[in-house]
């Protein structure tokens, strides 16, 4: 089962090789491992070489039940209900150090079922989980309520910030450990109990870490992993009566489904982070190779497969053709293969995926030119979802692939003159996940940044993201927002209390 096309020189670590053919996985419920109720499995495949990696068990409607009740459970009477923030901060920690531990098996398993290149998966994705819940082992203790002047004599008023209950997590497929634990961090260092659902896409690393969570300490039924697809394992969290919030990453048309599960469920709590379609402008006085660079950055890292990706970007146009150039150029040196191998563009993530894409290409193929990309990779490739960084210019903001989330390596590109016009166009999209600005002039790039409607503005820079820092969309780029000190808001309740004083 653990047969997977690498690139001849590469051995992966032994704990790799075990993990894989210590399949078909089981679901994680209540401190124990068990098949679906159902028996039903699926195939988690490498997209770099459409081989199958593992089986892993697909959970529907009862085993949702199941964990819904130990999750209950774990949060009425089990040991965790009894734990205070420090316990709690010493068990995320653990499982921080686990992680760090694990780190080259979490990359490898990551880069197998991902794609992404195996340095990125080792540099980033690893330890940047580690380190998200070493950042919220430190709120464990320090989730603290206030006490409320109020106009009435003799009452002692104040509020304690209390967990909401049971947690569902869905989580997608382009950082799978690293969105695992932007949910499990906030949700457990406020107290509640978790039920996790990885993408379907890729299950490994979530998998790994229910091994590593047992192995930290945490109780039975604080944690339970349930792979398998969005209908039904994702559709019956998120409509299951016992469970009190879910907090979702994904697509936009899922999250809308998700909201409508809420709203005809128990109205659980809600928070969502959700697509983009982030504009990335470059300025003539910008730094023109730091803006090149920026722009090749912000839309071909992790093949574009990002919610914040800088997927349409705006050229001031005395510099259009300079800008384009160097993008072109920069994207011609980007090295597309196997994440085995020195690449620094994986593949997409599925067939389905990668004809989504081209299929974006193809709708509006008369009102575009593709300057480079547009084709999938064949010959050494051809087995798996690769498609080359991709540079379409355009001058209508009115088409599909401007407009909608492509979700993979495209960048459309377009110039403008006008100060109200980028402002009116950087703002012409349903979505407000970010956006970026590039000029020497800093006045100029803090009166956009506030005239853009976006959750994250990123100046003179593409892509900086860290657990302290929060992070969501505006419109119909979500709900709430994580990281930092504000995502312990989406997992909290707040009780006031009045005393009488007499
Ligand atoms: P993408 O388009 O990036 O694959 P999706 O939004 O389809 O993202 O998937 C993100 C996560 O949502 C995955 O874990 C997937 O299984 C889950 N999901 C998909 N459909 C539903 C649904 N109807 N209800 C709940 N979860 C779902």
């Amino acid at each position: 089962m653990a047969v997977t096309k690498l690139p001849e020189e590469v051995t992966l670590q032994p704990e790799t090789t075990a993990f894989l053919s210590s399949g078909p996985k089981k679901l994680l419920i209540g401190g124990e491992w068990v098949s679906a109720a159902s028996g039903e499995t699926f195939e988690t495949v490498n997209p770099a070489t459409g081989e199958v990696l593992m089986e892993a068990a697909a959970a529907g409607e009862a085993d949702v039940d199941a964990a819904a009740h130990a999750a209950r459970e774990a949060f009425i009477s089990g040991p965790w209900s009894q734990m205070n923030g420090y316990q709690r901060a010493d068990l995320l920690w653990r499982l921080a150090e686990l992680i760090d531990q694990h780190a080259d098996e979490l990359a490898e398993l990551e880069t197998l079922d991902n794609g992404k290149p195996l340095k990125i998966s080792r540099r980033v994705d690893i330890p940047q989980a580690a380190k998200h819940l070493k950042y919220y082992a430190g709120w464990a203790n320090k989730i603290e309520g206030s006490t409320i002047p109020v106009s009435f004599p003799n009452n002692l008023v104040y509020t304690v910030r209390e967990p909401v209950g049971v947690v569902g997590a869905i989580i997608p497929w382009n950082f799978p450990l690293l969105m695992a634990t932007w949910k499990l961090a906030p949700a457990l260092a406020a107290g509640n109990t978790v039920i996790l659902k990885p993408a379907e896409q890729t299950p490994l690393t979530a998998l790994r870490l229910g091994e590593l969570i047992a192995e930290a300490g945490f109780p039975p039924g604080v944690i339970n992993i349930l792979t398998g697809f969005g209908v039904p394992a994702g559709s019956a969290i998120t409509a299951h009566m016992g469970i009190d919030k879910v907090a979702f990453t994904g697509s936009t048309a899922v999250g809308r489904r998700i909201m409508e599960a809420a709203a005809t469920s128990n109205l659980k709590r809600v928070s969502l982070e959700l697509g983009g379609k982030s504009p990335n402008i470059i300025f003539a006085d910008a730094d023109m190779a730091g803006a090149v660079r920026g722009a090749n950055w912000a839309i071909f890292s992790n093949a574009g497969q990002e919610c914040v990706a800088g997927s349409r970007l705006f050229i001031e146009r005395p510099v259009f053709d300079e800008v384009l150039d160097g993008l072109v150029a920069q994207s011609e040196r980007v090295r597309v293969g196997n994440g085995f191998t020195n690449a620094n563009m994986g593949p997409i993530i599925s067939e389905k995926q990668l004809s989504n894409i081209l299929g974006y290409l193809e709708t509006d193929s008369d009102n575009i030119e593709i300057v480079t990309g547009g084709e999938r990779l064949t010959g050494e490739l051809a087995e798996g979802y690769f498609l080359p960084p991709t540079i379409v210019t355009h001058d209508n903001d009115s088409l599909t692939i401007v407009n909608e989330e492509v979700f993979g390596p495209v960048v459309t590109v377009t110039a403008f003159d006008e100060w109200e016009e980028i402002v009116e166009r950087a703002n012409l999209t349903n979505y407000g996940l970010a956006a970026g600005i590039w000029t020497r002039d800093i006045g100029k790039a803090h009166r956009l940044a506030h005239a853009i409607k976006a959750g994250t503005v990123w100046i003179n820079q593409y892509g900086m993201i860290d657990a302290p820092a929060p992070f969501g969309g505006f419109k119909q780029s979500g709900h709430g927002r994580e990281m930092g000190k504000d995502a312990l808001d989406l997992y909290t309740e707040t009780k006031t209390v009045w005393v009488s004083l007499g």
